[in-house]
């Protein structure tokens, strides 16, 4: 039976996107790896895929333990895993976004941050770097930024089987965005090289697959995409 392990409720069965069918016949054809749109949406908490996947990955790897007592920030953060933060009691947690949909969160842009070095043990920054205009800022900015020893999760829509990403020089209507790099307001659809990206800011880490993470989580029962991979590096 499935376990959500975001609501820690067992349900009868995920729920698709209701777009499930209505996506880029290049990101198909691709195997570009993003959301399960068939198994999407927990019928009791609502939180989806990527959600669930992220947070038995921050479970798994004991990253969801070290938030008791660190000074987090989390960009762009998820709805649903939000709470779930709070309730390790992180000693600092700041909630992140370009454009603020809540008065509780910062103005951050992540290309150009506002905080010291070494500001963070935890920086977590998911379906983010597809948006932005420089995602080698980004990532440098999140080196900068953490402290020695901290963590970088940033899990990233990406393609496998293409070996460097596939950007235009000048942005694209939103129409031809949504074709070729999966949805209006993404600016590159990443390659492989996605990792040499970030590792390109001094960062080490790498996309660790489903399997090596997560060898004894049943992708039917907890409801993710095994083909998406948890994306952590590390300041040395
Ligand atoms: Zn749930």
């Amino acid at each position: 039976m499935p376990f959500c392990i975001v609501c820690e409720r067992e349900v009868d069965a995920w729920l698709p996107h209701p777009n499930a069918d209505a996506r880029s016949p290049l990101m198909v054809m691709m195997g570009t790896v993003g959301s399960d749109l068939q198994h999407y949406l927990c019928p009791n908490c609502g939180c989806n895929d990527r959600d669930r996947h992220l947070w038995l990955y921050l479970t798994v790897s004991g990253l969801a333990d070290r938030f008791a007592g660190a000074r987090v920030l989390h960009i762009a953060p998820e709805a649903k895993i939000s709470p779930l933060i709070v309730a390790r009691q992180p000693a600092e947690y700041i909630r992140g976004d370009l454009f603020p949909t809540s008065p509780e969160f910062l103005r951050v842009d992540c290309e150009r941050m506002e905080f010291a070095d070494e500001r963070f043990d935890i920086i977590l920054c998911n379906h983010v770097l597809e948006h932005v205009s420089n995602p080698e800022a980004a990532s440098r900015e999140f080196h900068r930024t953490l402290a020695p020893g901290g963590y970088l999760v940033a899990q990233t829509p990406y393609v496998p089987a293409l070996k460097f990403r596939l950007e235009f020089t000048d942005r694209i209507a939103p129409d031809r965005a949504r074709f070729f790099y999966g949805q209006e307001d993404h600016v590159r659809l990443f390659g492989r090289d996605v990792a040499d990206c970030i590792r390109s800011s001094g960062l080490e880490g790498d996309l660790f697959p489903h399997g090596h993470v997560l060898p004894d989580h049943d992708v039917d029962r907890y409801g993710c995409n095994p083909s998406e991979p948890f994306f952590l590096f590390t300041k040395k």
